[in-house]
């Protein structure tokens, strides 16, 4: 399991539920989404109506489910959560949605993930709120329409380009997370200090931030380990020196790389004179998957322009060379 794995794993559990912002004003960065979904939040509650659907997507770490649980407390309504994967039949989305309240907030993460027929189920019930229900088999089967309470769908994916376009046509808000910026995880990390009540100066704070790949989910995980070794080694204050010295022994570089990263963009750089390079030997040469290359390693080293995608194979730029101090082949 790597460090700077913007995906979610068992340790994280705790300390991301204690972390969790509560309300609007408590989630740092996004002021876009969060501007908006405020006005329609504001607006459903003067009306008394539920909350048009929300569609969040962007990649994994950055807030969604955070926020589905902060629109529901802004709401002040029950919040049911579920996931792509974990409906597996008409009959198990049915039974979730004649469980709801009126306006409850049900969150669906993953939700590219539904399968076709679950998905039908949901088409109607968003749009009418309504459940259609067919009774009997054969000529003799009949359909039967249900009325469900009035309720808000809040779909988060980390590929809204895989949703069906009549699913993801029945969203009234669609909202794209962003990568945070330094500042932005530097009050992060500072927020989640003074709730796992550690000291931490601003240098310290930014020191983690700056290497935290614009995503709080890496932030807190490397500020947890960052305390144990100033808990353990030093005097409990995370200071730029502290900061610096546990994230080199972690070895998670200025730039928030780690010992992957590095091989990848190394042996591009020692074995294809910085490319370019076919995906597939790529993926052989580190000993890897090349979806994996392509889904866990590639998509930070091309946000931060260290990697370049052509149509002859990846290259790394002159960017890259200069972070390891290489000379570019001439
Ligand atoms: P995934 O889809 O992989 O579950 P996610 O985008 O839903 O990811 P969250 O679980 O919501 O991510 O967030 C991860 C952690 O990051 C949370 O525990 C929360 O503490 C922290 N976090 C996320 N966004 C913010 C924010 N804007 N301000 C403060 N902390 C945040």
């Amino acid at each position: 399991e790597r460090i700077i794995s913007s995906q979610m794993s068992m340790e994280d559990e705790p300390m991301e539920f204690s972390l969790r912002p509560r309300f609007l004003d408590d989630y740092i960065g996004q002021s876009r989404v969060k501007e908006n979904l405020k006005i329609y939040i504001e607006a459903a509650k003067m009306r008394r109506e539920s909350l048009d659907h929300v569609l969040l997507y962007g990649p994994p770490g950055l807030g969604k489910t955070t926020l589905s649980y902060i629109i529901a407390n802004e709401l002040g309504v029950n919040l049911r959560t579920t996931s792509g994967p974990a409906i597996e039949r008409p009959g198990d989305l049915a039974a979730i949605l004649t469980n709801l309240q009126q306006g409850d907030l049900l969150f669906i993460d993953e939700i590219h993930r539904l399968n076709r027929s679950v998905e039908e189920v949901l088409y109607p019930a968003m749009e009418d709120f309504a459940l259609d229900i067919v009774i009997g088999k054969g000529p003799s089967a009949r359909s039967v329409r249900l009325d469900l309470p009035p309720f808000t769908l809040v779909g988060a994916t980390t590929r809204a380009g895989s949703l069906s376009s009549p699913l993801r046509d029945r969203f009234g808000v669609m909202s794209r997370l962003e990568y945070y910026t330094e500042e932005e995880l530097t009050w992060i990390v500072t927020r989640a200090a003074d709730l796992l009540q550690v000291t931490v100066r601003a240098e310290g704070a930014q020191e983690i931030a700056c290497r935290a790949r614009g995503t709080p989910r890496v932030a807190n995980r490397l500020l947890k380990r960052v305390r144990d070794f100033v808990q353990v080694k030093g005097d409990g204050v995370i200071t730029r020196e502290t900061a610096q010295d546990a994230l080199d022994r972690i070895q998670v570089d200025k730039l928030g790389l780690d010992q992957v990263d590095h091989k990848l963009l190394r042996s591009i750089m020692d074995h294809f004179r910085g490319g370019p390079v076919g995906l597939e030997t790529l993926a052989a040469t580190i000993g890897e998957e090349a979806h994996t290359v392509e889904d866990v390693y590639e998509p930070y080293l091309l946000q931060i322009g260290f990697l370049q995608r052509t149509p002859r194979g990846r290259m790394v730029t002159p960017r890259c060379y200069q972070h390891f101090g290489v000379e570019m082949p001439g």
